[in-house]
């Protein structure tokens, strides 16, 4: 230890003392993150986890990973998940994929892992590989494989899918995470991408659980056992005091949307993760017996290590000295000055990323010890083209060494800009450089998300601040990259209803629109909203206030119903008061729908996690009430004719579970119960979860789906009245569905119920439990699995006549 430099230091520290209340003491969270930049220091390996959709990612691995070992770890997702269900909002599609996006970072951070997408659209649940490819494409998504593993350039992949189980995603993920395991090394393969990223050799692949089997080798001996490694999740990680299971729970609790998750680890502890070896470079050398981590046995080149070797305090690791701040400083510092993790250039070129990797976790960790940070300020969420926007780079010292500042950069849209700050900073003091941005007139938009799933721009425009700053002589960088959208000067948010669907009932009268609108300038904007299309033509005057976010109502009254009116869409835009090109567009569908729902029915409904059943009971003209769960339990349901359970409803409102014999006594007195998907843990009976039979006769649910959107539909019992009153239901009525026909279709049901339809995929038996229809006492109960809500939400005729034949089904209103 440079004992001569940790006394100056100390002098700083009095000298400083005297003037400024010294820094507060250092928190948990702090020292866990010195820990860890201290940690990354010690390897230099890179893991990649491959994963379908967001939450198939291996949390405890990659927690294990960086939190024990300090590798850098990727993950790598072929979708955003946007094709799922939405157990939190009413988001779905593209809108959930933006979601499922921010909850995988929010994941990764948990996991301390660095989360990547390959961006394909996630089209809902399939059953092979093939299906996957037949929209994918095999051969592009391998040639985005390749191109990411060039660029991250991982040492070993990990992966939890196999090549034929689960989801068909999975399945073709796990199938050409194989074979770019070899194309990424090959020169032939993907040439294009050279330039770019030159060929990158993995060198081990392991899959999850599953050891190939073992082949006989060609002189007939049989081959050697697969390699295992096997992690225990359940160590208790001694930084932050509880096992990596916790922490991975944690992060897995951040996909939200596809909730509900166990709330703690299960009381024995989770599962071993046993990894198998599938796939290693010719070169690489065997897993050790009782490896660890699938790192353990690599090696990197002599030459190569010796560079990267961790700097240490009298031969010991920097971590074990996370209480004594100061002299981590000096020996980092110390470090810094004898060139730890540079080398001269022919070796650097041997393999530059990891020479990168290091150098930028050194410099983290100087920047994490001495408290030194940097960050991004702005007036707004977002930068509007041709507009110039006030922005400042925030360098803070939170240390207890005087900083000096040697200069601080912007970039953002391909530019450089050196500003003007400080020069030092004493310790427990910030400063700060300000800068005018103008965004270029042709930056294109960000806004709304939802459009920018699938071309890079999701999450904004990257704006990088760098600060090359000096203690004691030695310079290193704080870097911060940001994002801000790029955003029209008003944004249309949000168009309630879109797609507007009107029927018999409704093509009378008014449309009403809601319009969500934010002013993303920094003065106020007066201009006009405006509806147009064919035959209806109507607008209002805005006035909004810098960066404030408004819903304006906008009714349009037209001289046709809508029933005649030609043009598909109407168009909502923001205009100035003397209108140009809009400020802002948004195209809403027009759809009429023929159907009727019988005279006289009262319609009681509980929503779950979207509005769809409110828009489409409006658009029906239905005379309908939302419910809730207190409704059910105290107020007088024979006021209705029918009441609506909505999608999983008895797991978003598990209060339910108990008030549901008044729902069974409501079908009993002669009303019509209509109840919609449930996931199996949500509806079969269970005695350790409290809940019962749901059905008034016995309905087991299965996982069985129909995926394909097209799939035939049978109509078993033609005369039904569900096929026939009041709306005639052809062929023609399930032409056109979006996302799938039906999901966790009943497997076993009571000979009580009557089963109208039947529909299967390509080569699986017919599975006629999707619309179950049964009398009870007066009344009658319905159960289905077929996905109503997506035909609805996505505007159907066909969805409409249905529900609308759903909710008429029964008695007619006798008082
Ligand atoms: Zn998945």
């Amino acid at each position: 230890m440079n004992l001569r430099k940790l006394r100056n230091l100390w002098l700083v520290v009095l000298l400083v003392g005297l003037v400024f209340v010294p820094p507060p003491a250092h928190s948990e969270t702090d020292k866990a993150d010195m820990h860890q930049a201290l940690l990354d220091l010690t390897s230099p390996w890179t893991v990649m986890c491959v994963a379908a959709h967001p939450d198939d990612e291996d949390g405890s691995t990659l927690t294990i990973l960086r939190r024990k070992y300090g590798m850098h770890t990727v993950s790598l997702f072929s979708t955003f998940g946007e094709g799922g269900q939405n157990a939190v909002g009413p988001e779905l599609y593209e809108e959930l994929g933006v979601i499922r996006a921010h909850e995988t970072m929010a994941a990764a951070e948990v996991q301390g892992s660095e989360p990547h997408f390959l961006g394909f659209r996630d089209f809902g649940f399939s059953k092979s590989a093939e299906e996957t490819f037949r929209a994918w494409g095999e051969k592009e998504m391998l040639r985005r494989m390749v191109l990411q593993i060039r660029l991250l350039r991982p040492d070993v992949i990990i992966t939890n899918h196999d090549t034929t189980s689960g989801h068909g995603h999975h399945q073709a993920t796990g199938r050409i995470v194989l074979q770019a395991f070899d194309a990424a090394a090959d020169p032939k393969q993907f040439p294009e991408q050279l330039a770019l990223a030159p060929v990158w050799q993995v060198q081990r692949l392991f899959v999850r659980n599953r050891a190939q089997a073992p082949e006989s080798t060609s002189n007939g001996q049989p081959a050697p056992p697969p390699q295992i490694v096997t992690l225990d999740p359940n160590e208790t990680d001694p930084v932050r005091g509880v096992t990596y299971a916790q922490q991975a729970l944690a992060g897995l609790q951040k996909h939200a949307t596809q909730g509900p998750w166990p709330k703690t680890v299960p009381a024995g502890g989770a599962r071993p993760i046993r990894y198998g070896l599938v796939r290693q470079a010719p070169s690489a050398p065997p897993v050790p017996a009782n490896a660890k981590t699938p790192i353990d046995g690599l090696q990197l080149p002599e030459a190569v290590a010796a560079k990267l070797a961790a700097p240490t305090i009298e031969g010991k690791p920097l971590t074990d000295f996370v209480d004594r701040r100061l002299e981590v400083l000096v020996a980092l510092l110390n470090a810094k000055r004898r060139g730890v993790f540079t080398a001269a250039k022919d070796l650097v070129a041997t393999d530059p990323q990891r020479f990168k990797l290091m150098s930028s976790r050194l410099d983290n960790a100087l920047a994490e010890v001495s408290g030194a940070s940097v960050a991004l300020t702005s007036e707004g969420p977002a930068l509007v083209p041709g507009e110039e926007s006030r922005l400042g780079a925030v360098v803070t010292n939170a240390g207890v060494a005087e900083i000096q500042i040697k200069q601080v950069k912007f970039r953002g849209f391909g530019t450089e800009t050196k500003l003007n700050a400080a020069d030092k900073m004493l310790p427990g003091t910030e400063t700060s450089a300000e800068l005018r941005l103008l965004t270029p007139k042709s930056a294109p938009l960000t806004v709304p998300a939802a459009e920018h799933l699938y071309d890079g721009r999701l999450f904004g425009e990257p704006l990088d601040v760098d600060a090359e700053l000096t203690i004691e002589g030695v310079t290193f960088t704080v870097s911060t990259e940001a994002h801000r959208d790029i955003a029209p000067a008003v944004e249309i948010v949000d168009v309630d209803p879109s797609p507007y669907v009107t029927t018999p009932a409704t093509s009378q009268k008014p449309l009403e629109f809601k319009v969500k609108l934010t002013n993303h300038l920094s003065s106020d904007f007066r201009g006009i909203l405006r509806v147009s299309g064919q035959s209806l033509e109507t607008g209002r005057e805005i006035d909004l206030k810098p960066n404030e976010t408004e819903t304006s109502n906008l009714v349009v009254r037209t001289a046709l119903p809508t029933s005649q009116i030609q043009a598909p869409n109407v168009a909502i835009t923001v205009d100035l008061p003397i209108p140009k090109e809009p400020i802002a567009k948004r195209n809403v569908p027009l759809v009429y729908a023929d159907a009727i729902v019988v005279s006289g029915r009262k319609v009681g409904y509980i929503p779950s996690y979207d509005q769809t059943l409110e828009r489409s009971l409006a658009a029906l003209g239905a005379d309908a009430t939302k419910l809730t769960v207190e409704d059910i339990a105290k107020s007088n349901l024979s006021v209705f004719n029918t009441i609506i359970i909505d999608i999983r409803g008895y797991e978003a409102h598990q209060d339910l579970i108990p008030v549901n014999n008044r729902l069974l006594k409501f079908v009993e007195d002669g009303g019509t119960l209509l109840v919609f998907y449930h996931r199996t843990n949500e509806w079969n009976p269970n005695e350790s979860r409290g809940r019962p039979q749901l059905a008034p006769y016995p309905i087991i649910i299965a996982e069985d789906r129909v995926t394909q959107e097209d799939a035939p539909i049978t109509f078993l019992l033609p005369k039904h009245p569900l096929l026939n009153f009041p709306n005639k239901i052809t062929q023609k009525d399930f032409a056109n569905w979006v996302q799938e026909r039906g999901l966790y279709f009943p497997r076993q049901w009571d000979p009580q119920y009557a089963t109208v339809l039947s529909t299967n995929d390509t080569g699986e038996p017919p599975l006629k439990g999707g619309l179950l229809v049964a009398p009870y006492g007066k009344g009658n109960y319905i159960y289905t699995s077929y996905v109503w809500y997506r035909q609805l939400r996505a505007g159907l005729p066909g969805g409409y006549r249905f529900f609308a034949n759903l909710i008429s089904y029964g008695r007619k209103k006798e008082d």
